[in-house]
Order: structure tokens, then C-alpha cells, then sequence
């Protein structure tokens, strides 16, 4: 079987949308570093495009109709769009799923303190990260202190040419000779994650202890009129400082931060505002807490999304029980997250007929667990018949792939959470290199074939 290339079949003018559509792809990622960053720019987008809050159509007690445009955020961090089509919802509805949690290192409840004149921020990281990856790179830090009053403290230091950033420290190679005997897992253990935060003492006529500390707490006054206290109840999250940026010569790539899982979270939201010819009702599910477990009541586990669904069949004049049931049985389902990619330096860790190629466009993972497909959702030949046939109809580049060589390891998505409800389900997505490094790379075209998948599914 020939394996394709999406640089090979591609025209002038495809390349020339898909640099326009990655152009806006780096935009979006450069405003959504975080969940709740990641919210706020999709709202406004979506509102620009005549997306209303669900919210309102509740308290109001308006009809749905189709052709209908509404949204629906979660406390903040998690997002569901619909687009409501011709056909009753019990039918079914096309769903694209994808998480907008990334991996990062979460500032403690008590974070603050100076040891022997330098001054820190302690953190506890989120997700899978290698940890000897997040030393010496500037560093940014973004999120919210909530004050006992209400009023919400917005942080996003580290990211404008001017701004400082913030950074944890490595031993220099002169004197590492026993840090490198180390196993690479053992290098950094969790609590040598903190950051670095202040080096300049406070000089009060007292002569202060801890006056690093404390030139930090008067900062902290100064600008954000924040206290010690208050990062009790904060979300921070210390994130790569800087922008998405083109990558090679040939500029074919894309570096960033938060690729997984925003690049499949943002071909699903521009898939589904540029969606034509559906009669379902179609739906984005943005999720947060994926890389953790999926838990919380932000994460696809929660009854959030179908909460909602049923709000809407509710407005539609639709919703029974029983009706809702069908809804979720019949709804076909892309679980959208990033998938490994071979990488030529690690050859050993692949099996080369299954691996996915950088630029060979967007990837099914029919299996993504461990050892024996242990957790994997091992999607149904019947649907994945089905979607080959609509993505080659529109001549979308795909190709089949598993995370790696057997018995190496695997990895876990939200597709088993909404498998539950009895609906068709596979795993698909963009191919990640350096996948969970603070920079993962994409290719621009797997980045653009994504989005075009994507878009001929709501069409399904
Ligand atoms: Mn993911
Ligand atoms: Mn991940």
C-alpha cells in the first residue's frame, strides 16, 4: 500500500490555504495557552460568527430551531458548540471531541519562599511531562487569583518582549558528574521543579529576614494587589514563554507550546464554523483535565456536556428521556487528540507499517492503549469503513497508525468516556513530534488535512 504525502498531491492553491489557515491556527495558540485563555478567544470567536450562550436561551426560555448557533462554557474551561441541524437530535448528532489541558507545571496553594537568598515559586506539575525538559527555558506564567471579595486577578506575565520571565535552574556540566549518573526519569524529581522567581532583597531599615521573600510579596501588592493569602485560591499555571513559530528552512513545521490538544480543538471549532451541507445537529466538545484522567467537573468525564445536550433537545421541544438516549446511541463521534509520529532519531521505538509520517496528514489511532490494547477504545471496522469512504470522497490525506512498537507503552484519550454511551467512536488526529515537550511540532500540512477531515465528517 502507498504510503501518501500531503506535499506531494498538494496544489498551489491548497498550499496557499493552508498557510493561511496555519497562519490563524499560530494566532489561536499564541491567545490560549491555557484553558480558561482557550475559552475566552473561542467565545469571542464564536460570537463574532453569531454563537449565542446557551445560558441566555435558558433563562429566557427561547425556542431552537435549526440553523441555530449556540455555546455553552463550563465554568470557564470547558467549552460545547453546537450548530443544530435539520434532523430531530434522537437521530443522532456528528461530535467532535478534544481537550484544551495541556501539560505544564500548576503553582502550589502555599508557593512562596526564599532559600538561602533566592526566591521561589513551588509547583506540582499536570500531565505526563518529561521533567528534565522544563529546565533553563524562560517561562511564563498565566492564570487567575481569585481574591475572598470575588474579584478575579488576571496573570499573564512573561509573554511581551519586555516582560520578565521566570525559569528553573540546572547544575552547570563543570560539577554534574553526579547528577549525570543519574537515570534520565530520576534527574528532576517533582519538587525540583520550582521556579525561580527573585533574587533582590528588600532593604528596610529592620533588615528584614527573608528580604527576597519579601520584595516579592511588595511586588505582588504593587502590581496585582494580590497577598500571600491569596494564592490560596488561584488557578497559575507556568507555561513555555513565547510565540508559536514557523519551523525549517522550508518553514513546512510548526513550534509550539499546547499543540496537543489544541490543534485538533481548533480544526474542530473552524471545521464546525465553516461546516456546510449537514443535516445532523453538530457538536464540539472542548474539555479540559484530559491529560490528568479527564476528572473534575471540567473534564469529558463530567455530566457537563450531556447536561447541556439535554438543554438544548429540552429548547428544541425534543427532549424525553428516552429521546436523549438516542441522541447519544446514534451520535457518531471523532475523539480528537494528537497522535505520536515516527521520528527517524527513535526508529527502534516504531513499528514503521503502523507509525505515523510527519506530513502523511491526519492519523486514526484505531488502538491507543498499552501492552495487549489494554485501554484502547478499538474502534469498529463498520465506522471506520464508513469514514474512508467520506474522507476520500473529498480527497482528505489519512493515514492508520498506533502510538508506538508493542509493549513500549500507549496512551489514553476521552473516546472510552463517550463509547459509554453505546455511539460510534474512533480516536483521530494530528501527528505531534516532541509530543508533551514544552515546543511540539506539527506539520502545517497534517495541521491543515486535520481541519479538512474534520469538516467533511460534520458533513457525514
Ligand atoms: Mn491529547
Ligand atoms: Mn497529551
Amino acid at each position: 500500500m502507498e504510503r501518501k504525502n500531503c506535499w506531494k498531491v498538494y496544489s498551489e492553491k491548497r498550499i496557499e490555504k493552508m498557510e493561511q489557515y496555519a497562519k490563524t491556527y499560530m494566532e489561536f495558540l499564541n491567545q490560549s495557552k491555557t484553558e480558561r485563555e482557550c475559552v475566552d478567544t473561542t467565545i469571542n470567536l464564536l460570537e463574532k460568527e453569531g454563537y449565542v450562550d446557551l445560558a441566555k436561551l435558558i433563562t429566557e426560555n427561547k425556542k431552537i430551531h435549526a440553523g441555530d448557533k449556540i455555546y455553552a462554557a463550563g465554568m470557564s474551561k470547558s467549552l460545547i458548540i453546537f450548530r443544530i441541524g435539520e434532523e430531530p437530535m434522537e437521530q443522532g448528532m456528528n461530535l467532535i471531541a478534544s481537550h484544551i489541558d495541556s501539560p505544564r507545571l500548576d503553582v502550589k496553594p502555599n508557593p512562596l519562599y526564599e532559600k538561602d537568598g533566592v526566591a521561589y515559586l513551588d509547583t506540582h506539575y499536570y500531565g505526563g511531562i518529561k521533567k528534565y525538559q522544563w529546565v533553563t527555558l524562560p517561562l511564563a506564567i498565566h492564570g487567575v487569583v481569585v481574591k475572598k471579595d470575588g474579584t478575579i486577578v488576571e496573570v499573564n506575565l512573561g509573554e511581551e518582549n519586555d516582560d520578565p520571565v521566570v525559569f528553573i535552574s540546572d547544575l552547570l556540566p563543570h560539577i554534574a558528574q553526579e547528577q549525570m549518573e543519574k537515570k534520565a526519569a530520576d534527574l528532576f524529581s517533582g519538587e525540583a521543579l520550582d521556579v525561580v522567581i527573585g533574587n533582590k532583597p528588600l532593604t528596610s531599615e529592620e533588615g528584614e529576614k527573608e528580604a527576597v521573600k519579601a520584595q516579592v510579596k511588595k511586588i505582588l501588592k504593587a502590581y496585582y494587589e494580590i497577598e500571600e493569602e491569596d494564592f490560596l485560591s488561584a488557578e497559575l499555571e507556568i507555561v513555555p514563554a513565547g510565540v508559536a513559530r514557523e519551523a525549517g528552512l522550508d518553514r513546512s513545521m510548526i513550534m509550539a507550546y499546547g499543540q496537543d490538544d489544541k490543534v485538533c480543538g481548533y480544526a474542530a471549532i473552524h471545521a464546525l464554523l465553516h461546516a456546510k451541507d449537514f443535516k445532523r445537529t453538530c457538536v464540539v466538545l472542548l474539555a479540559d483535565k484530559e491529560e490528568i484522567g479527564s476528572v473534575g467537573a471540567t473534564g469529558m468525564s463530567s455530566k457537563f456536556f450531556e447536561n447541556m445536550i439535554a438543554e438544548v433537545m429540552n429548547l428544541k421541544g425534543e427532549y424525553t428521556e428516552l429521546n436523549f438516549r438516542r441522541a447519544m446511541k446514534n451520535a457518531n463521534l471523532l475523539s480528537a487528540d494528537v497522535s505520536s509520529v515516527y521520528d527517524p532519531m527513535f526508529a527502534d521505538s516504531f513499528e514503521m507499517k503502523n507509525a505515523a509520517m510527519l506530513g502523511g496528514g491526519l492519523v486514526f489511532n484505531k488502538v491507543t492503549g498499552s501492552r495487549g490494547k489494554s485501554g484502547a477504545n478499538d474502534a469498529n471496522a463498520e465506522y471506520l469503513g464508513t469514514l474512508r469512504g467520506i474522507l476520500d470522497a473529498k480527497e482528505v490525506v489519512y493515514q492508520f497508525a498506533e502510538y508506538g512498537r508493542i509493549d513500549l507503552g500507549g496512551s489514553g484519550t476521552v473516546s472510552h468516556i463517550l463509547a459509554k454511551y453505546g455511539m460510534n467512536v474512533v480516536d483521530c488526529g494530528t501527528a505531534v513530534m516532541n509530543m508533551h515537550a514544552p515546543y511540539e511540532v506539527t506539520s502545517k500540512a497534517d495541521v491543515y488535512e486535520t481541519m479538512r477531515a474534520y469538516k467533511a465528517f460534520f458533513a457525514l
